[in-house]
């Protein structure tokens, strides 16, 4: 098992969308193992494979709720379905979401409360989540980037002129960027 270096917001592979997983041989559980790995030493509550480098329709999870359940697993060539946002503004206390391909940063985003996760496990076991709360944000955080889709290209305007800047500043938004956890600290 490896950490893995984790791509930075700007390199094609996390604004294009994945393929669908279907070899699930010995290289699919090595890199699920990677991104176990890569996503605890971040650390994160969810990673993607194009977060990575490799454009597959997967993603690693790990949360615990507020009933103290452990949220663990990996979700493979999932399908989501989500409630409507709600109407209004994001809170900036509440609704504040960050992501591991645009590290350090953090923007309040408004996500749909509840969602239905369907996806098959390494062994390609379906299995069905239903999700409510920042549980639900993980999940559509994570299914984003498997469209090609990052949480500051959905922030309202305000916040999207701010993460714009954010990205001049410091020169992401181009292809090759990447950081690996334990070794570089972006957070400074
Ligand atoms: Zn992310």
């Amino acid at each position: 098992m490896a950490v893995r270096s984790i791509v930075i917001s700007g390199d094609p592979v996390l604004h294009s969308p994945a393929s669908p997983v279907d070899d699930f041989g010995d290289e699919l559980r090595v890199l699920v193992q990677d991104m176990f790995e890569t996503m605890d030493a971040a650390p994160g509550v969810g990673l993607a494979a194009p977060q990575v480098g490799v454009p597959l329709r997967l993603f690693t999870y790990s949360y615990v709720d507020d009933d103290d359940h452990s949220w663990r697993g990996v979700a493979i060539n999932p399908e989501l379905w989500i409630t409507p946002v709600p109407a209004g503004e994001a809170d900036e206390d509440e609704d504040v979401e960050g992501c591991l391909s645009y590290p350090g940063e953090r923007f309040p985003l408004l996500r749909s409360t509840s969602a239905i996760l369907r996806a098959v496990d390494l062994d390609q076991k379906p299995f069905e989540i239903h999700a409510e709360g920042w549980l639900a944000r993980i999940f559509q955080h994570e299914f984003d980037h498997l469209d090609g889709t990052l949480y500051v290209d959905r922030l309202e305007h305000f916040y999207a002129k701010i993460a714009a800047k954010v990205t001049r500043k410091r020169g992401w938004g181009i292809p090759g960027l990447d950081w690996v956890p334990g070794v570089d600290n972006l957070e400074d």
